[in-house]
């Protein structure tokens, strides 16, 4: 008798206690996993000096109806079950697409005159990514990275050899001229004017040329999704800065600084003055807080980006979701053009600072 309940007592600490413990950590486990959106889309067309003075009510209106016409085909495409990978590939295309962004038509000049086209994509589940640098004559960059994730050995292509790489998938190619737009022309012709004026020491003139090529500079555009199989995706597309020379990169090619997905953690698109946002790596970063520190989405970006990348002088932004569906946007200019959109279709579309 005695050994028996010897003998029950021990199969209770072995079996029971455990059980309860586990039951006990099966509970946590769901609260923590619990899915705030089921599937989730956030974009953003870049930020910078965005203010409302300096727009008129018609601009206004046609970057709204933009985001909102390119944030829909993504919503649309995870509503119906598919995958954040295609959500966020016709999402920017969309963007790429119009002229009011410094993305496909509508990038920023170089020096010489011509439009280099920069692009990267994740994909949260495999951590597979693809990116595309100074690609001249590529419509959609966006595209050709995932092509260059899906169909090369390779993560990063450039220049001319992206090129060739494109049209042997049959990618559309187009002559450089269809990514000429007016406008970010004549953001070049100004800042050239300002270098003179810079050299000839006219303080006013300098002033009067700065604040409107403050205005022209950035537009990038990126997307990130969640999609109902709890995939994650990111990719960001853009013309890099006016100006740029000497073969310049910025950040929106370059897997962790601007674009990085992981399905662990959260997706990231980031925008902004790329040279700080490849020394912050701050779409790694944000990922990094939320795997090693256990940090939310909203406390990482914040940290990300209100105070890492404020501290070292850089400006700009993210957009991004967490595995669980969460989602942030977090920037330190004047204002971002930005979207997003939730499992029950609620739209957010704004562009100033709050
Ligand atoms: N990040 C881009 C770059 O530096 C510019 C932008 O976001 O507008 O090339």
């Amino acid at each position: 008798m005695k050994n028996f309940f010897f003998f029950t007592s021990v199969l209770f600490f072995l079996g029971c206690n455990p059980t309860s413990e586990k039951k006990h950590n099966t509970v946590i486990t769901t609260n923590n996993d619990k899915k705030v959106n089921d599937f989730a889309i956030i974009i953003h067309g870049g930020a910078g000096t965005i203010l409302k003075k300096n727009m008129s009510d018609e601009k206004e209106l046609e970057y709204k109806n933009k985001l909102e016409e390119a944030i829909k085909v993504g919503y649309l495409i995870l509503k119906k079950g598919g995958t954040s990978q295609e959500a966020v590939m016709k999402t920017i295309q969309v963007m790429e697409e119009s002229p009011l962004f410094n993305a496909g038509k509508g990038a920023v000049f170089t020096h010489e005159e011509t439009n280099e086209l920069d692009a990267s994509f994740m994909d949260g589940e495999t951590l597979n990514a693809g990116a595309i640098a100074g690609v001249t004559n590529v419509k959609s960059p966006i595209e050709l990275a995932i092509k260059v994730m899906t169909d090369s050995d390779h993560v990063m292509l450039s220049g001319k050899g992206a090129s060739i790489f494109a049209k042997e998938k049959g990618l559309e190619i187009v002559d450089p001229s269809y990514f000429y737009t007016e406008r970010r022309f004549k953001s070049l012709q100004r800042i050239k004017e300002r270098e003179k004026i810079e050299l000839d020491h006219d303080d006013k003139k300098a002033a009067f040329y700065d604040a409107d090529i403050k205005n022209a500079k950035f537009g990038t555009v990126g997307c990130v999704a969640l999609d109902k199989h709890g995939n994650l995706a990111a990719g960001t597309s853009t013309g890099g800065m006016t100006n740029k020379r000497w073969g310049r990169i910025g950040d929106a090619p370059i897997i962790g600084s601007g674009t990085y997905a992981n399905n662990k953690t959260c997706g990231v698109s980031s925008t902004g003055w790329g040279e700080y946002f490849i020394r912050s790596q701050v779409a790694y970063d944000i990922s990094a807080q939320m795997e090693y520190q256990n940090k939310s989405l909203k406390d990482a970006t914040k940290d990300v980006i209100k105070n890492k990348l404020t501290k070292l002088g850089g400006t700009g932004g993210v957009v991004a979701i967490d595995k669980k569906g969460n989602m942030s946007f977090e920037f330190n200019t004047e204002g971002m053009y930005r979207a997003s959109m939730n499992e029950k279709g609620k739209l957010v579309l704004k562009i100033y600072k709050e």
